[in-house]
């Protein structure tokens, strides 16, 4: 049995889910004829309170689009310096949207409505860059699954509205948030001019990601994708293992919360270990002593076919998933238990 923590991604589609995707009702996307894309650009959109959506091959694309949707080349967005949107999306934001950045050090990923406020340019200075555009994302991967309240991600809206700024959501793991605050999906949808929403992360689809808006910017962001290379056909197959994932899987989210907590004490108590970030939802990032690297802390677990990411120059990473099960996590955990390093 090999135990995949790697990454929530890792995970295959269920019996259920490809029954799913082969009773889809497949067409052309490109001329609105795959009913099953629709039904879930439409699913995805109501979940929100919001108006359209446009399912895209992944969650990089869903922010990309949104970036060059909001903010105009030389314009500057705000984000924390651990964001996804700044260090996993290959310097998309400079190639794609030609926007500046302004990184905030948060707490564990999280930025304030304070540090937003004194982040903004002087809009009357024409050296600074223009400030348009906040992106926040919850949970915060870096952050170790960190969450953010409702009041918090409300707090920054305010400062947006006062100022004019546009307001991104990188919710690529919004579910494991919700899942634990029980927000309420639609007033979390008021908040932003777009969201971001990933459905194979921890919800279980192989691919897809939706971006989530008013029609006018969803519109312009359907010519986006396009421009991306983004725009499919008969993606319906895919869409049907969205709308499944989105029905079925998002109860489950509390059990993978669960179990990743019980990582977070066994790891807690190994020697080579320093310390833990709070276990808030489905991650967990560890720091190692100076005397041991990531690399050969994952060594020693790949041995015992346990898979998890080395991730910084001290750090490790579990994410526990839909098919990381308890048979799994008791195996994890004697493992660890008789791990010698
Ligand atoms: C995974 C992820 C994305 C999107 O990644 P893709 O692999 O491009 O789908 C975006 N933001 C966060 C926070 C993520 O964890």
């Amino acid at each position: 049995m090999i135990v995949d923590l790697r990454s929530d991604t890792v995970t295959k589609p269920s019996a259920g889910m490809l029954e799913a995707m082969m009773l889809a009702r497949v067409g052309d996307d490109y001329y609105g004829e795959d009913l099953s894309v629709n039904e879930l650009e439409e699913y995805a959109a109501n979940l929100f309170g919001k108006e359209a959506a446009v399912f895209c091959p992944s969650g990089t694309m869903t922010n990309q689009i949104a970036i060059k949707l909001l903010c105009k080349p030389h314009e500057e967005l705000i984000c924390d310096r651990h964001a996804h949107i700044y260090l996993y999306e290959a310097g998309g934001i400079a190639s794609n949207a030609m926007v500046s950045v302004k990184l905030i050090e948060g707490d564990r990923g999280r930025i304030s409505a304070q540090q937003v406020r004194e982040s903004i340019n002087d809009s009357t200075s024409i050296s600074s860059p223009l400030t348009t555009l906040v992106s926040v994302e919850n949970t915060m991967n870096k952050g170790g699954g960190s969450i953010y309240s409702f009041q918090q991600m409300e707090e920054i809206a305010e400062v947006c509205r006062e100022h004019g700024l546009n307001y991104h959501l990188d919710g690529a793991r919004i579910f494991n948030a919700i899942a634990e605050t029980g927000d309420d999906f639609r007033r979390v949808g008021q908040l932003f001019n777009t969201i971001s929403i990933c459905l194979s992360k921890s919800l279980g689809a192989p691919v897809g990601s939706l971006l989530i808006g008013n029609t006018d910017d969803i519109q312009q962001g359907r010519r986006l994708r396009k421009a991306l290379g983004g725009q499919w056909r008969q993606a319906g197959y895919l869409a049907e293992a969205g709308l499944y994932a989105l029905k079925n899987n998002t109860a489950l989210l509390q059990e993978d919360h669960r179990r990743a907590k019980v990582l977070g004490e066994e790891v807690a108590k190994l020697p080579v270990v320093s310390n833990v970030m709070e276990v808030e939802t489905n991650v967990v990032i560890f720091t190692l002593e100076d005397s041991v690297a990531p690399n050969s802390f994952s060594k020693k677990l790949e041995e015992q076919d346990v898979l998890a990411k080395p991730f910084g120059s001290h750090e490790v990473r579990f994410v526990t998933h839909l098919d990381f099960n308890d048979e799994m996590l008791d195996k994890t955990v004697s493992v660890l238990r008789e791990l010698s390093l």
